[in-house]
């Protein structure tokens, strides 16, 4: 052994599973000479029995990795603030502890690198004055680390909350997509939101750590990777050395889902597969236009559906996914739509449909997991981005890597009618459009796997620098 790579992610099941996909190419490229230890915050936020399970099976199966469980804290729920504000808590209160088992680990062996997720930053300054490498593994793309790094300036330009400037568009360089003010990540839009300080904190130190790991990969995002690489732009806005190793993604593990029967019996590229994230739920009116849509586009579809939201509070602590399906539905719709259609409750295994050969597009909420997924199966998409920075990465789908079609989100509420879901769903997957996303999408999966293919491959290298 060389010696030990510590890695410190943020409390959410997808910010764990990032990293540890990143553990498992560390181990394996460098054929065991490291080891990893993953330290884990806890509290209500990452001790859902999945997280468990989850951490539980890669510990046996991955003798390499070890979990190093942090005291569980609980955080008070009241006064009623984002979900983001509450994570960034448990997040802050972690750290003294995270820093000492870090030091802990640093005099039983060496400590070749700390790789931290972009809202554990509070542990930079610290780490370092430790003497110990320390890098971010962004878990979102080389645009929107851009915006990131951005942030801080673009902050210091306004003097009101995001979300009432309707009208402000920023222009980034480098030929990134226009971004307006309202469509910033949530904990941004408001100032007066505890985690939108905390956000900019994160921005402004990022360019303090020793180089940004990256999932995404050269050809998916050139301009954005130019740009990060931009001496001059890295001087302005401070850039650390990036490495663009993706795409990194979970393979979703090796259970059956009785969807995957379902998609056997379908025709070849048939099949839109509808899925919004780990969190995306829509409300019962919302659920019920989109089956209308659904219905009127005459194609075949795979919906996984989530239990509509009761109100704020339950959405953020809820975890049962228990609700009555036929009565969210329009009635009869499942009845009616059995022939062509499937709707499922909660949870499928995404990748493993994204790979089946019967699905031909995919409707999604633009979260970078599910975008790399289908970059990766060669899925053209249709966008409607829901939270935290999916609409960074819708118009990045849309306007630059053109494999999305978006669904218009002008209404003042974010409805979208079941004409506009109609709508979207034909040009998808009947329209010249549709046939030319269908093409990119092709293109861009040899790319993703000429970045790992060989020698010369972009991720492999920026990896080798790295
Ligand atoms: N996951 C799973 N089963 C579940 C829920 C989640 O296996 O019932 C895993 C899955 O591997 C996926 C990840 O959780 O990659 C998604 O995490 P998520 O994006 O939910 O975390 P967030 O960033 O929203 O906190
Ligand atoms: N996922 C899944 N099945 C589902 C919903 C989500 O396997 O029914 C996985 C998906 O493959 C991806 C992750 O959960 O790996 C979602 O991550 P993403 O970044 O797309 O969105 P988030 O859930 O963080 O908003």
């Amino acid at each position: 052994m060389q010696g030990t790579i510590v890695l410190y992610p943020s409390p959410g099941m997808g910010h764990i599973v990032s990293m540890v996909e990143l553990g498992k190419l560390i181990l394996h490229h460098y054929n065991n000479h490291f080891s990893i230890t993953i330290l884990l915050i806890n509290g209500e936020f990452s001790s859902s029995p999945t997280i468990i399970s989850y951490v539980d099976t890669i510990s046996k199966t991955y003798p390499s990795i070890s979990f190093h469980p942090l005291t569980p804290h609980s955080i008070d729920i009241f006064p009623p603030r984002s979900y983001l504000a509450m994570a960034f808590e448990l997040i802050r209160v972690s750290t003294l502890e995270a820093i000492q088992s870090l030091a802990e680990i640093s005099k039983r062996s060496k400590v070749s690198a700390f790789i931290i997720d972009y809202f554990c930053t509070y542990a930079l300054s610290e780490a370092k004055d430790l003497n110990i490498p320390t890098y971010y593994f962004s878990t979102s793309g080389a645009g929107v680390l851009a915006t990131f790094l951005n942030f801080p300036k673009i902050c210091k330009q306004h003097t009101k909350s995001f979300k009432d400037l309707p009208d402000t568009v920023f222009h980034f360089p480098g030929g990134l997509p226009d971004l307006r003010a309202i469509n910033m990540p949530d904990p941004l839009l408001d100032r007066d939101d505890p985690a939108y300080l905390e956000m900019v904190y994160f921005s402004s130190h990022m360019p303090k750590a020793d180089g940004i790991i990256v999932n995404t990969f050269d050809d998916l995002e050139p301009k954005a990777v130019r740009l990060l690489t931009d001496e001059e732009w890295a001087r302005d806005v401070k850039v650390p050395p990036i490495y663009p190793i993706g795409p990194l993604i979970a393979d979703g593990g090796d259970f059956h889902h009785e969807c995957l029967s379902w998609l056997d019996r379908q025709p070849s590229k048939s099949v839109v597969f509808m899925c919004f994230g780990s969190r995306g739920s829509f409300s019962k009116k919302q659920v019920k236009e989109i089956a209308k849509g659904l219905e009127m586009s005459g194609q075949r579809f795979l919906w996984v559906v989530k239990k509509p939201p009761l109100d704020e509070v339950s959405k953020q602590t809820d975890h049962t996914n228990e609700f009555d399906l036929e009565e969210t539905m329009p009635q009869g719709f499942l009845e009616r739509i059995q022939d062509r259609g499937k709707v499922v409750k909660s949870w499928v295994p995404q990748m493993k449909v994204l790979s089946h050969e019967s699905v031909g597009g995919f409707m999604t909420h633009c979260g970078w997991n599910s975008v790399l997924e289908a970059v990766v199966a060669g899925v053209p998409l249709v966008a409607w981005p829901l939270y935290a920075e999916q609409h960074l990465n819708r118009n990045l789908l849309v306007e630059y890597m053109e494999m999305a079609i978006p669904v218009d989100q002008s209404d003042e509420d974010g409805f979208v009618s079941g004409d506009e879901v109609e709508k979207r769903v034909r040009e998808l997957m009947e329209s010249e459009k549709g046939r030319q996303l269908k093409e990119k999408s092709r293109k861009l999966k040899e790319s993703a796997f000429a970045a790992w293919g060989d020698e010369s491959g972009s991720s492999l290298r920026a990896f080798d620098v790295l």
